[in-house]
């Protein structure tokens, strides 16, 4: 016998209830829908990728749709040193791009160290979509890139060609990264049913040696999505990200328990704690809870990041750290 409309109602809530009950429950009780949808994203230029990614949502699209769109309206600015075709090169006057992308459901895709195409961030996706894997990097990603519709694009800025130049003079690697307003973007979700997903690319450290590809492209690092949780996103120095696997550290404290300024800080500790003495790196993390809580904390001051609800956008300076310890 087929079960009454009554049991269908009760199995139905208590399997739709489990979804959200699972994780954090345990440590802080239910975790309630947010109030409405809420994107977060990494610096100034996070402005820019809310409002593609806010106009993406009232489109009709998905919170995927808009962490994919969001950040790639800001790959698409070539006068961005930090992201995409107009970001610095490498050492050997290559630009080469990471990119990563995860969904609620933990599905991701990735690329590292590619080179000529305006968004990494949805031959990410297209990975993710297309194929069983999760990354793919250098040529292999590029020829995967071709064969799948994408289509290369040569750009050469003259200004950075310049710079690059210029910094051969001396080729003084330092591998810092500027605690300045202008860096990789991430980009972190939620739609109004608690529905996560996260985006991150970048072109990565300037001058950095070839081959060299830091945590925005490796899931756990650069971001992690945990759709039963919460998201996080990083910025800064990927090497310091990706010994913490940070963003997957900032998730898993949310999911413990902890409140997403909170984690972002214990993860901001445990990178500082890890490498004492080291001094001129910045590093900060954005986290958004499923339930639409949000946080962030960096090293430096500095740090600030895109809000956009249903009130509108702004720009909200992170809380730091004041002292390397
Ligand atoms: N995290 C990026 C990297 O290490 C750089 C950045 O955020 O500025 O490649």
């Amino acid at each position: 016998m087929g079960r009454t409309r009554r049991e269908f109602l009760k199995t139905g809530s208590a399997a739709a209830l489990g979804t959200v009950l699972a994780g954090p429950a345990a440590a802080r009780g239910i975790l309630s829908r947010p109030a409405g949808a809420k994107v977060i994203s990494t610096w100034q230029h996070g402005l820019q990728a809310n409002e593609a990614a806010w106009n993406t949502l009232g489109n009709g699209g998905s919170i995927l749709d808009a962490v994919e769109l969001g950040v790639a309206a800001v790959e698409s600015d070539l006068t961005n040193r930090s992201v995409g075709l107009g970001g610095r090169p490498d050492r050997d006057g290559h630009v080469t791009l990471d990119a990563c992308i995860q969904d609620h459901a933990g599905r991701a895709g990735a690329v590292a160290f590619v080179e000529h195409f305006e968004h990494p961030i949805s031959i990410a996706r297209a990975v993710m979509e297309r194929t069983p894997h999760v990354m793919l990097v250098g040529e292999g990603a590029e020829r995967w890139a071709l064969e799948n519709g994408f289509t290369r694009k040569e750009v050469d800025l003259p200004e950075v060609r310049k710079a690059w130049q210029e910094w051969l003079k001396t080729s003084d690697y330092k591998p810092v990264v500027n605690v300045e307003n202008h860096d990789t973007i991430g980009m972190v979700g939620v739609d109004a049913s608690g529905r996560l997903a996260g985006s991150c690319t970048t072109s990565g450290m300037a001058y950095k040696v070839h081959g060299r590809v830091g945590d925005s492209p490796i899931i756990g690092a650069g971001l992690f999505v945990d759709g039963e949780v919460g998201a996080a996103c990083a910025t800064g120095t990927g090497e310091l990200v990706i010994r913490i696997a940070g963003s997957h550290t900032v998730v898993e404290l949310m999911r413990q328990g902890m409140e997403p300024d909170a984690a972002c800080r214990e993860a901001v500790h445990r990178i500082m704690k890890q490498n004492p003495g080291l001094k001129d790196h910045q590093v900060g993390f954005l986290a958004l809870r499923a339930d639409g809580a949000h946080g962030a904390h960096a090293i430096y001051e500095g740090f600030d990041f895109a809000l956009t609800t249903d009130s509108g956008t702004e720009l909200v300076k992170a809380t730091f750290e004041q002292k390397w310890e």
